[in-house]
Parts: structure tokens; C-alpha cells; sequence
């Protein structure tokens, strides 16, 4: 068994952790630091630099410089190697990487772990991606010996924002299409957790990532993401987080126009048919909201159960949550970890007040676990409400946290309306045997993805993003990568 205790110590001692442009590992130009600490415990890991706008303009110079240097002469092979000999060194470092993120936002270890598949896949995906994307030759309807064809461009500098509940996964999908593309990247991490996005980092300098291709700014929203979103050297900014946030970003992107995509906030359904496999859906229903303490996007919190087996259903679904274990993320038992700040626990607790005095019945949970190993952090029970109707706060609003509102229904059509009626468009799971319904759910349902008798699969080759206030634009899939590159028509006049 791994002593995770003892890496943990070894990796972060409470020292100083630069940030990275133009290929230099750096102070913030004001000197001043963020504290980095572990919302297991509250213990202090380390100190990074809190860049700013001064920050970011130096950062956005390096990227424009990579951009127009050795690395626009990198060839397409070039690029799919250096993407592979990264994917080789998270391999190796894997992990290091996952007990900085577990660390670092309090996400279980065994979870982490498990994302391997998704993110050396990634890598590896978006190597095939950086040789198999091209331009076309066109037929044309000029007289004479008139060639026209395409050619894909990277679109530029790319500027990504990030938030903090999936920093490794989150950031590679950002890099690894600008990567594969000759773009360059300024990403600002999530002020809550930047430590991995550093190590990334340092992986793929090691790796041989040239100067200025990725520049890594921590700092806040309201002082670096808003100058990152705001620059007029950025090309493009890809965004993941709220709502709120990603409609400021496309506010502040219209200054040069520069090309938006936006992965955002989710009140997803999921649907158990009277036809459901019941066994089965229990555990998946349960954790498509429990994993990562429910502070996921795709959480599914809005638990539509068929009236005629809704009450074995929760009551079923309240077993499995009294009984997922709650700790600290490094210890290998841990289902439940830590909620990553004192602001997001006291949203989590206002919800779960609200949802008693809104009618709601609580099943299980509903409050913060106790126990002395678990002092220093917020955690939080696993929820379920039941008797939750529409109206309520704890249907329509993004709790990210353990929290499971479960509601009856009667009929298909009654469902399809009541889960459609949310501003998000994210995500949607469905449970039925019933090779009809499941087919009608997937194609009713308004959401980006739809996951029938399973849930979370994400994969770099399929598509994944929402629809409505969810956001705009896909990650993974061959479109990820066209998002990168702008197309350039060629005319030649051959006579
Ligand atoms: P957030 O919107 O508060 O912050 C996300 C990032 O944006 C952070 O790096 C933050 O510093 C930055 N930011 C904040 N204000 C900014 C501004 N004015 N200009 C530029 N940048 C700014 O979100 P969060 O609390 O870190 O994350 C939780 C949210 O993210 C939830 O709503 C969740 O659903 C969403 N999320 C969505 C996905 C997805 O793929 N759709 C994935 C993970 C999380």
C-alpha cells in the first residue's frame, strides 16, 4: 500500500511556488502571493504568486513570441511527438500529479487515480489529432485553370480559464488542442487550486514544450481572468466554470472579437424508468451526484423517479449514502472528501437549510460530519431530500455539493417537460430496460450529453459541453480541435 502520507509531506513543505512564462519560473510582478492550502485539514501546502494584469500582459507577450518562433516551424509530426513524449512523462508522474490534485482540492485518491484512462487519452488523442487535421482541395466554378484550396491555421494565442475541481483533466483538455494545433496557451488556474496546473507545467517543459507555447498565470478571477479575458493580444479564450462567470468572459471577449467557448454550470436529470434495473442504477444514481462531494458540473441532482417505484427507489439510494465513507482524500477508503472553501460549504449549508423549510423530507444526511480526524476541513453527509417539487430552490439551483433532490413522476412526457424546464442543458442520465424509452429519453432530453443506464463517461474522442446556459462549444471529438485553427482559402491562377 502506497504511503501517501509520507509523499504527501515530501511534495509540498509550505515554500514558494513560481508561476512559468516565457518558459522562466517567476514571481507575480507585485510580489504577492496566494496561499495554497489543503481543505482536508486547512494545513498550508504552499505559497503562489497572485499574478495581475501586468502579469498576464507578459504572459500573452511570451505566447505571441512562442507563436511566431521556432514553434510555428514545428511540423505537424513534430508537434504529435512532443504530445506523445508528454503523455510518456504523465505516465510516469501520474502519481505525483494525482496526489497534488488530491492535496491541492481534496478530491479522493482513489478517484484521481482513476482518471488516468481519460487523461493519458486525452495526450495521446490529441497527438493523432495534430497529424490527421487538414485542408481540402475544391473544385471551383471559374473558368480556366483556377486552383482553390484550405489551409488550417492555429487561430493564435489562446487564453484558458479553469476552475478548480478537476484541474489536471481540466487543464489538459485546454492545452493538449492548442498543443496539437501550434497554438500557444495563457491559462490562469482556479485561485483554489493551481498547484498541479504548475506541475503540468513543469512535465512539459521537461518534456521539451519550447518557451512561451504555455504560460502558467495563477491568480484571481476579478485581477488575471478578467485581464486574460479582456486582452487584446488573446485570440480565443476557452472557459470552464459558473455560469455568472462564463457570461462576464463573453462580455469582456467582445473588445476584439476574439472567439468564446464556454463549459458551464449544470442542473442535470436523471430519469429512472418504472422499468429501471434497480440494483444496478442505485449505486450509479448515487454517485452521479456523490462523486467528488457532488462539487462536479455534470453532478446529476435533479433524481426523477417513477412514482411506481419512487419510494424503494430513495429509499434505496439513502441506504448506499449513509454508508459511503467520509474523509480525507490521501486516505485510500475515502468515497466522500472535503468541500474545497469556507465560502462553498456555507452555500452547501444554506441549501441544505432551505430545502426542510421549502417542504422538502430529508431521507439521509443533511448536515456536516462530525468526527475528529476530520477537523480543520468541511465536509459534508451525503444528502437526499425527498418530496421535492419544482419550485423549490434545491430543484432549480447549482448546489454543487452532496446533495440529491429526488422528485416523482407519472408519465414520459410529463418527465421530458420537467427536465427540460431548467436555463441548463448540460448533462442527463436515464435508467430504463426499455430499449424505446431510453431511445425517446436520449433524443427528448435538452442536454449536451445523455447517458443511458450509466453516467460520467467522458472520453477524448467524443464530444462533451452543453447547451443553453450551460455553454457553448465542445471539448473532446474532432470539432475540439477545429475549434483551434481558423481556415485560410487559396487561390491560385494557374494559366
Ligand atoms: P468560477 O466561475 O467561480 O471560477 C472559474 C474560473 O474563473 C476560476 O479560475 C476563476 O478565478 C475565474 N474567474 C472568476 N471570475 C472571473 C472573471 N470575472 N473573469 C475571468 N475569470 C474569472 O467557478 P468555480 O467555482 O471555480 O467552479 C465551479 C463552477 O464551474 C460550477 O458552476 C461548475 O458547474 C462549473 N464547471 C463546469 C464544468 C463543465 O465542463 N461544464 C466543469 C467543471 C466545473
Amino acid at each position: 500500500m502506497t504511503d501517501w502520507k509520507a509523499r504527501a509531506a515530501a511534495l509540498y513543505d509550505g515554500g514558494f511556488r513560481p508561476m512559468f512564462i516565457g518558459g522562466q519560473w517567476c514571481e507575480a510582478r507585485s510580489g504577492a502571493v496566494i496561499e495554497a492550502r489543503n481543505p482536508a485539514d486547512g494545513s498550508l501546502l504552499a505559497t503562489v504568486p497572485r499574478g495581475g494584469a501586468e502579469d498576464i500582459d507578459a504572459a500573452v507577450a511570451a505566447a505571441r513570441k512562442a507563436l511566431e518562433g521556432p514553434w510555428a516551424r514545428f511540423t505537424p509530426f513534430e508537434r504529435q511527438n512532443l504530445l506523445l513524449r508528454i503523455a510518456d512523462r504523465f505516465e510516469a508522474e501520474w502519481e505525483s500529479l494525482c496526489l497534488s490534485d488530491t492535496l491541492d482540492m481534496g478530491m479522493p485518491i482513489q478517484r484521481t487515480l482513476a482518471n488516468s484512462r481519460r487523461v493519458l487519452g486525452m495526450l495521446r488523442y490529441y497527438a493523432g489529432q495534430a497529424v490527421a487535421t487538414h485542408g481540402d482541395t475544391i473544385p471551383n466554378s471559374f473558368p480556366g485553370e483556377i486552383y482553390s484550396a484550405t489551409v488550417r491555421e492555429p487561430v493564435g494565442v489562446v487564453g484558458a480559464i479553469i476552475p478548480w475541481n478537476a484541474p489536471i483533466a481540466g487543464s489538459i483538455w485546454k492545452i493538449g488542442p492548442a498543443l496539437a494545433t501550434g497554438c500557444t496557451v495563457v491559462l490562469k488556474p482556479s485561485e483554489e487550486a493551481s498547484l498541479t496546473v504548475l506541475m503540468i507545467a513543469r512535465i512539459m517543459q521537461e518534456a521539451g514544450l519550447p518557451d512561451g507555447v504555455l504560460n502558467i498565470v495563477p491568480g484571481l478571477g476579478a485581477e488575471a481572468g478578467a485581464a486574460l479575458a479582456a486582452h487584446p493580444g488573446v485570440d480565443k479564450i476557452v472557459f470552464t466554470g459558473s455560469t455568472a462567470t462564463g457570461q462576464a468572459i463573453a462580455r469582456a471577449a467582445t473588445g476584439n472579437l476574439k472567439r468564446v467557448s464556454l463549459e458551464l454550470g449544470g442542473k442535470s436529470p436523471v430519469i429512472v424508468c418504472r422499468d429501471a434495473d434497480i440494483d444496478k442504477a442505485v449505486p450509479v444514481a448515487a454517485m452521479a451526484v456523490f462523486a467528488n462531494s457532488g462539487q462536479i458540473c455534470i453532478a446529476g441532482s435533479r433524481l426523477f423517479v417513477a412514482r411506481e417505484i419512487h419510494d424503494e427507489f430513495l429509499g434505496r439510494v439513502a441506504d448506499y449514502a449513509a454508508g459511503l465513507r467520509i474523509g480525507h482524500g490521501i486516505e485510500e477508503t475515502t468515497e466522500i472528501g472535503p468541500i474545497i472553501s469556507a465560502r462553498q460549504a456555507g452555500r452547501i449549508a444554506g441549501y441544505l437549510a432551505a430545502g426542510p423549510k421549502e417542504g422538502a423530507h430529508l431521507l439521509t444526511g443533511g448536515g456536516s460530519a462530525e468526527g475528529g480526524h476530520l477537523a480543520g476541513g468541511h465536509y459534508f453527509q451525503p444528502t437526499v431530500f425527498g418530496g421535492v417539487t419544482d419550485e423549490m430552490s434545491i430543484a432549480r439551483e447549482e448546489i454543487f455539493g452532496p446533495v440529491i433532490s429526488a422528485l416523482p413522476f407519472d408519465s414520459i412526457d410529463e418527465v421530458v417537460a420537467r427536465a427540460n424546464a431548467t436555463p441548463y442543458g448540460l448533462a442527463a442520465g436515464v435508467f430504463s430496460t426499455h430499449l424505446g424509452t431510453a431511445h425517446k429519453l436520449a433524443h427528448r432530453l435538452r442536454a449536451g450529453s445523455v447517458w443511458v443506464n450509466m453516467y460520467h463517461a467522458i472520453d477524448p474522442a467524443v464530444p462533451f459541453g452543453g447547451v443553453k446556459m450551460s455553454g457553448y462549444g465542445r471539448e473532446g471529438g474532432r470539432g475540439h480541435v477545429e475549434d483551434y485553427l481558423d481556415t485560410k482559402a487559396i487561390w491560385i491562377n494557374t494559366d
